[in-house]
């Protein structure tokens, strides 16, 4: 999503995010881009049965061909896109960065930025000047009352100390941009990190209390100092988690939506000045806050009034360098952050190479400005034309889909048509660009650029609350290979990163495309129709429009899918979370659902003889192996451990397994029998 944390819990994608803190993003090892098509028959594994394993059919050789590369934490057919598009991205940067004086002003600073990222003898020989002065700043503190202004000044450069701040739609009123402030403060992934038990959990916080000693001591605090200031913060870091919601409890909207007048957070958090940190940030003039978790911020109020002072400091010295991008830092700091978060908690071996991080952090802080030159060379308008007819064809297969339920009402049919057909599309890139006029970008300054970069994002969404909606801008850069559903907006959005071979091949079969991209489609339209998103209307507010009796079958049929991939585990005996994964699940078994019902429309049209075999596979088959071959790969099972303890997103084999086997329609195309584990007596289906 964009660079700063995402405020709104609730938008949902199609991809895991992957990487936690400062993302380790960008391509794969480097091997030789080749070219992705749409059905990759070396993927396949004929030696499976796919009526037992289709996951294991459709992609068994991927791993074979295509082994996890040391500089990855995982990889499979969306990781083979990135790096494709990575290549592309790699020269015209490489190209900016080199031009003279007749540059573009945006390819002055895609090229200028790319340039100080590379620079890494500046870098190395640096003087940490931006942290200094920051440093310089929390030793200056006098007492706690001077803290606002700080906090304010760090959540512009995107330093979630104590809490993370930033704006959003209203859930009430989709028409407003509202202030929220949110839980933070955390370094490891999620509050149960904090707490759980057992010697897995033990060993990693205690790696972690390390890693913060090292930095405290790279920062030039004597061994043992260090090692007391970190025990400090990660005493202070669980007092926070212990208050902290749980990423489950996080996708209700209802559970982050606790909107109150700012003389009411002043009351319940009064150790922060919140008119001096509104007005700090540069926020227009808030009478009205979303306090996501008040329970938060009472304990907040009690640990900024009880913890010694001193630790405070200690805790934002740690929370400045840990926020950080690495790539900004000299390599002693950016190897101890990737030790602990790469290597430790994603099981990556060696960091990616220096221009695979330029380019993704140069994408991260000018997305647009990239994305620009990039969609002009990589996304013709027959791709568009060809992915709005897709859509069209996917939101008409949910039309009839929703006419067939039988355990819905007419009421709230008619209400989720009336949502359905209020959804807005966007795809490609926006019809507006960005104005990237005001931000500064200089060669040799690679910490400068990456904090100013920060603060005029942060100033960008801050300077939104109050004013009109924008309803045409993109949550992602034009590369980016992922797609997501935002239910405030009610629209789908598909960068024209992801509208690329594999997930979308102008050479493929229409069987392919539409178990490739047209299952992302539905993904996303579905996720307006999953336990989240179906809590908002049309208009994009969280309103109920369902009857009673049609909510309690939803979350009935719902629980079997809580229950079906609540079975699954990935090494380490570690079950996936079915109730954090219940959006997910739903929008691929809605999404395939749909995708296949618009193939099926769509073969009907072209009278298209659904009996002829092409390269061994009739139309259906090959839909579902397109289908199958969108999750190709595998994580490390650091990473998969990691992902399933916080990712909304199953692990890749079960996002095939787990769906093929709620339809009957692919027990039909390949001849599964009843009672095979790929056709169950006790399939599950929602939408
Ligand atoms: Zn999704």
């Amino acid at each position: 999503m964009t660079s700063r944390k995402q405020m709104m819990a609730v938008v949902m994608c199609v991809a895991a995010l992957g990487g936690v803190a400062r993302a380790q993003s960008g391509g794969g090892a480097g091997q030789t881009p080749e070219r992705l098509q749409g059905l990759d028959p070396a993927f396949l594994d004929k030696t499976a049965d796919p009526c037992t394993d289709f996951f294991q059919y459709a992609c068994g050789n991927f791993s074979k061909l295509h082994p996890i590369p040391a500089d990855r934490a995982g990889f499979g057919s969306m990781t083979m896109l990135l790096d494709e598009n990575q290549v592309i991205l790699h020269s015209i940067l490489e190209k900016a960065a080199a031009g003279g004086a007749n540059r573009t002003p945006n390819e002055q600073k895609i090229g200028d930025f790319y340039a100080a990222c590379m620079d890494t003898g500046a870098i190395d020989g640096g003087d940490l000047k931006g942290l200094e002065a920051d440093f310089k700043k929390i030793d200056a503190l006098k007492s706690r009352s001077d803290l606002a202004a700080l906090l304010a000044h760090f959540q512009l450069v995107n330093v979630g100390a104590f809490l993370n701040y930033g704006e959003q739609q209203d859930f009430a009123d989709a028409r407003k941009q509202i202030a929220a402030v949110d839980q933070g403060g955390l370094g490891l992934p999620e509050k149960d990190y904090y707490l759980r038990t057992g010697a897995a959990d033990e060993k990693l916080r205690q790696q972690y209390v390390e890693y913060i000693t090292q930095t405290f001591k790279l920062l030039g605090e004597p061994d043992a100092k260090a090692a007391e200031d970190a025990h400090k913060v990660m005493d202070l870091e669980t007092e926070l988690a212990k208050s902290s919601l749980d990423v489950t409890s996080q996708r209700d909207p209802k559970n982050v939506y606790h909107m109150m007048p700012v003389a009411d957070l002043e009351k319940m958090t009064p150790a922060i000045d919140w008119k001096e940190f509104f007005a700090d940030t540069g926020t227009p003039p808030v009478t009205e806050v979303n306090v996501t978790y008040p329970p938060f911020f009472k304990t907040l109020n009690a640990l900024l009034t009880s913890t010694d002072f001193e630790t405070v400091k200690a805790y934002l010295k740690w929370q400045v360098v840990n926020s950080t991008p690495g790539w900004a830092l000299p390599a002693k700091f950016d190897d101890a952050h990737f030790d602990f978060y790469g290597k430790t908690l994603s099981g990556q071996q060696v960091q990616q190479p220096r221009w695979k991080r330029c380019v993704a952090a140069t994408d991260g802080a000018l997305g647009e400005a990239l994305g620009q030159v990039y969609a002009a060379q990589a996304f013709p308008p027959s791709s568009k034309e060809a992915t709005q007819q897709m859509v069209r064809d996917i939101e008409a297969a949910m039309d009839s889909d929703l006419d067939t339920l039988d355990w819905m009402s007419a009421d709230t049919k008619a209400k989720a048509k009336e949502k359905l057909h209020a959804v807005a599309n966007k795809i490609g890139y926006p019809d507006k660009w960005r104005d990237y006029t005001k931000l500064d970008v200089a060669r040799g300054d690679a910490l400068g650029n990456a904090d100013r970069a920060m603060v005029f994002e942060s100033h960008r969404e801050l300077d939104k609350i109050g004013k009109p909606v924008d309803r045409g801008e993109f949550g992602m850069s034009p590369p980016t290979v992922n797609a997501y559903y935002n239910p405030s907006m009610n629209d789908i959005n598909f960068p024209a990163g992801i509208l690329q071979p594999p997930f979308y091949d102008p050479q493929a079969t229409d069987a392919e495309n539409y178990g490739h991209i047209g299952a992302v489609v539905g993904h996303e339209l579905t996720h307006g129709f999953d336990d989240q998103g179906r809590q908002f209307d049309a208009a994009g507010n969280l309103k109920d429009w369902w009857t009673p009796e049609d909510a309690k079958k939803f979350e009935a049929k719902t629980d079997c899918e809580v229950k079906e991939y609540g079975d699954f585990t990935v090494p380490g005996d570690v079950h996936v979370n079915g109730k954090l994964t219940l959006g997910e699940n739903t929008a691929d078994n809605g999404g395939l659902r749909l995708a296949y019902m618009a193939f099926l429309q769509d073969a009907k049209r072209k009278t298209l003889n659904l009996d002829q075999k092409q390269d061994g596979y009739t139309p259906a088959q090959q839909f579902f192996l397109a289908f199958g071959q969108n999750w190709c790969g595998e994580l490390r099972p650091e990473r998969a451990r990691l992902q399933v303890q916080t990712d909304p997103h199953s692990p890749q084999q079960f996002r095939v397994n787990g769906v093929v086997r709620n339809m009957t329609e692919f027990g039909q195309a390949f001849g599964c029998k009843q009672g095979q584990p790929m056709e169950p007596e006790n399939a599950c289906r929602v939408w």
